[in-house]
């Protein structure tokens, strides 16, 4: 296709070889057939010296060099001419080229040389000065890729010097993927799209570059690709700025995705008004609810391995219609919330969820919550199995002493003014002997039973039973009326256990003491109680009493008295002890007959030690032995220097349970009686009513013993134990000693004075003579005068008093008259 046929100069048709030749213009002819070329003067000075076309091809841009052979071999015929644009590479020329078909083997050319690049203009001085300060490299390459101009910046790279006569590649191996640039140069130049923002990678050295290359084709006044515009940016700080974010956050989302939390985005259509009460929010919300954005973990959690089944609002609103007030809580801690323990039902198994949300407010409106949930089904199996674990006695499935514990603290805690509650502590007795003689295994039977067997008969009382360790049991009676009513729960407890249990076809009995606390009167905090029923059984396994609610005066154990014990030894060794006397009257003649002697201790750091303290403390270890035999001995001794001062008193020593159970008690004290030559009538010895109840058997024998050596024997305390007077009958005393306890109200308490009066009546009518202690009073006195007592002891006639002191107290007082 010939286009520029029109605009040829038509005076150039009429012209001969010779005379274009001559023109003012670089002239060629071509010889078709030969593809020879000759040229005259100006050409050569214009260009260069040719002799054929391959010579010509060259110094065109590629696209020139096609129209024009294009133009040549579409036919040329004489006469014919045509006008096209062609593009010299070197020097940079652009010219309109006139052909002429001299016949149809001879083309003339003549090229007018009119837009030569004129590198000097202004205009062009701008654009260079643009170009150089455009952040980037910039090179205009002619149609072979020869770099025609470059700004600064690529100058700096390679000198327009340096690239001369040099290929495109030799050229533009500036970075990276150098090959690559150069096909898609070659391409652009080739069919004139532009390439924009292609993203070239590189290495500068060990630094990895990147550019934004942009390759725009340049055009000739015809519009034929004439070169190209090669601009590059550096974007490698952008685009390894880019791709780091890219990565961090793709690792973000498979983290996500990973996750095992379930992480979620929710967005509220429509979104919530924040100005609305905290309710209504919390409703709106669960209605507005739509999941957008979640990960397996979410989808797992509704049974669905594919995230696209949850997404959109049902899912969602009813897994939060399950956690009803986590959104009420979410509003009102300002829409977040943090590992909020959740539960539900799901698969018909509970499940338990850390649930944390976080609300995004844009213009007074939530708009979206992002959350994560975490499954924490099994650790919380996990945790209350622990917690389970740790309340509970894992054989017998009891609670345990922790549990019992944290029982004991919150009935203090909620106890009102007037609840009174009990503890029981509960130590089977001989429970070793049944362990190791029908083996462990049948004593863990027997301990799984233990509970049940509670359970059974104290049903109606809401107790708490936990079992301690060993054979250790407690029972918490939450409320009781008073404390004679926990003496009775204490003998139901008793006697349940009492009941044979079935054991592999054994048939066991097993007995049991029983401590009784009661709070708030004997102690109103858990490790006092605990302590008190603890001293409580104690004391009724060491009585054999079976069943024994707390006293101070069983309380062995705290820290001072533990130490004290160790002093008590030496006490009796250093003389630290002293014996301080009481005398005892005859009512009806109100002579002083006897003393009774009560031990003292004057500790050395101490001062002065009550015996109710250190007594019962010395009892529950073998110093109760020393110290009786020196209490023994001591009462003999000075009963003994009376006698030999002409008085004839008898003198009480008091004894202790543990004495009628040693066997060498009698030897002992026969020992003494001879060793310090006093008749046995003046000494006395004074046994509790619960110590000899403890052992019955072993008391009876031990009594008998002491009654042949002839030592007189007197039941103390008598009416605060359960003896009847039935058994004392079996006794070999002479004297029931009347607890100063009843005595002392006899004034004022009808039925104290009742059961004192009876007692003396049941007493004489068995043989024995009763004494009334605590006698602080004249009328007291007087009163059991009347009801025939025959003897007395109190502050009203005189408080314990040291040995030396008695003389004055016999010449001073009226209790005493010699024959
Ligand atoms: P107990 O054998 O019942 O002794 C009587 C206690 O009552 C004595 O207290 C005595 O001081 C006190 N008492 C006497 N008359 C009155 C009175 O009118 N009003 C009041 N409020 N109290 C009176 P003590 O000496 O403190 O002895 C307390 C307990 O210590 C004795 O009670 C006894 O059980 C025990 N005890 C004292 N000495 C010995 C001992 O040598 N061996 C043993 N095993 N126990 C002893
Ligand atoms: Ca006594
Ligand atoms: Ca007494």
């Amino acid at each position: 296709m010939i286009k520029s046929k029109s605009t040829v100069a038509p005076e150039l048709t009429s012209l001969s070889v010779s005379q274009l030749f001559d023109l003012r213009a670089p002239v060629l002819l071509w010889d078709i057939k030969t593809s020879q070329l000759s040229h005259n003067a100006d050409f050569s000075d214009s260009y260069q010296e040719l002799t054929s076309v391959s010579e010509l091809m060259p110094l065109l841009t590629s696209v020139s060099a096609e129209k024009l052979l294009q133009f040549i071999g579409d036919g040329v015929q004489g006469g014919h001419s045509f006008c096209l644009d062609v593009v010299f590479v070197e020097p940079a020329t652009s010219c309109i080229v006139w052909g002429v078909a001299l016949s149809d083997e001879q083309v003339v050319l003549v090229f007018n040389r009119h837009h030569p690049i004129e590198l000097n203009s202004a205009a062009y001085q701008n654009l260079v000065t643009l170009f150089n300060s455009v952040n980037a490299y910039i090179w205009h390459l002619n149609q072979r890729g020869e770099i025609l101009f470059a700004n600064q910046a690529a100058e700096s790279v390679i000198t327009l010097e340096a690239s001369k006569n040099k290929s495109l590649l030799e050229v533009l191996p500036l970075w990276g993927d150098a090959q690559r640039r150069q096909d898609e140069i070659l391409t652009t130049l080739k069919n004139g799209i532009a390439l924009h923002g292609t993203l070239e990678a590189g290495h500068d050295g060990d630094k990895e570059c990147w550019y934004k290359v942009d390759k725009i084709p340049t055009r000739d006044s015809s519009g034929d690709v004439s070169g190209l515009m090669l601009l590059m940016v550096d974007v490698s700080v952008d685009e390894l700025n880019k791709r780091a974010l890219k990565a961090t956050e793709e690792r973000y989302r498979e983290f996500i995705h990973d996750s095992s939390d379930a992480v979620f985005r929710i967005d509220l259509y429509p979104p919530v008004d924040t100005t609305l009460d905290a309710t209504q929010q919390a409703k709106d919300i669960q209605l507005s609810a739509v999941l957008v954005e979640s990960n397996l973990a979410m989808s797992q959690m509704n049974g669905s391995d594919e995230i696209s089944d949850i997404l959109g609002g049902a899912f969602i609103k009813n897994f939060f219609s399950e956690f009803d007030g986590s959104l009420l809580e979410f509003v009102e801690s300002s829409y977040r919330l943090q590992n909020k323990e959740v539960s539900r039902l799901f698969n018909g198994e509970d499940a338990f969820y850390q649930l944390t949300l976080s609300g995004a407010i844009e213009n007074g409106l939530l708009i979206r919550i992002w959350g994560t949930a975490r499954d924490v089904t099994e650790s919380h199996h996990y945790l209350s199995a622990l917690k389970y674990q740790a309340s509970h006695d894992l054989l017998t499935g009891l609670p345990n002493r922790a549990a019992l514990y944290a029982a004991i603290e919150t009935q203090i805690k909620s106890a009102s003014e007037h609840n009174r509650f009990a503890l029981i502590l509960i130590d089977l007795d001989r429970f070793k002997e049944i362990n190791d003689t029908l083996g462990h295994d049948v004593g863990d039977k027997l301990l799984t039973l233990i509970g049940p067997r509670l359970v059974n008969d104290i049903d109606d009382y809401q107790a708490f039973i936990a079992r301690l360790g060993g054979d250790e049991f407690a029972v918490l009676f939450p409320k009781i009326r008073n404390n004679q009513q926990a003496v009775v729960l204490g003998y139901r407890i008793l006697d349940a256990i009492r009941e044979p249990f079935e054991l592999d076809g054994f048939t066991a009995e097993v007995n049991a003491s029983v401590g009784i606390a009661i709070y708030p009167d004997q102690a109103n905090d858990l490790t006092t109680l605990m302590r008190y029923a603890d001293v409580a059984m104690y004391q009724a396994k060491a009585d054999n009493a079976g069943v024994s609610v707390y006293r101070s005066s069983y309380d062995q154990y705290t820290p001072q008295r533990l130490s004290m014990m160790n002093d008590l030894g030496k006490a009796i060794r250093e003389d630290q002890l002293e014996l301080y006397y009481q005398p005892k009257i005859d009512i009806s003649s109100g002579q002083v007959y006897g003393f009774e002697a009560l031990l003292r201790w004057n500790h050395p750091e101490v001062g002065f030690i009550p015996p109710v303290e250190f007594i019962s403390l010395a009892e529950v270890s073998n110093i109760i032995h020393p110290l009786t035999k020196w209490v023994v001995e001591s009462s003999i001794i000075q009963a003994k220097a009376w006698l030999d001062a002409g008085y004839e008193f008898s003198v009480a020593a008091n004894l202790s349970t543990q004495n009628l159970s040693d066997e060498h008690f009698v030897e002992n004290l026969g020992a003494l009686l001879e060793k310090h030559q006093l008749p046995a009538e003046y000494l006395e010895l004074e046994i509790t009513e619960s110590s000899i109840m403890a052992y019955p058997d072993r008391a009876l024998r031990t009594l008998n013993e002491i009654n042949q050596l002839g030592v007189a024997l007197s039941i103390d305390d008598f009416g605060t134990g359960y003896s009847s007077l039935a058994y004392l009958k079996r006794l070999p005393v002479s004297t029931l000693k009347i607890d100063s306890s009843f005595v002392m109200d006899i004034l004022d308490d009808a039925q104290d004075s009742i059961i004192v009066s009876s007692t003396i009546n049941l007493a004489h009518n068995l043989g024995l003579e009763v004494i009334a202690e605590g006698v602080e009073e004249r009328e007291i006195l007087t009163m059991l005068q009347d009801m025939n007592c025959d003897k007395a002891q109190g502050y009203y006639m005189a408080k314990p008093m040291q040995a030396k002191d008695v003389q004055a107290w016999l010449n001073n007082e009226k209790w005493y008259s010699a024959e």
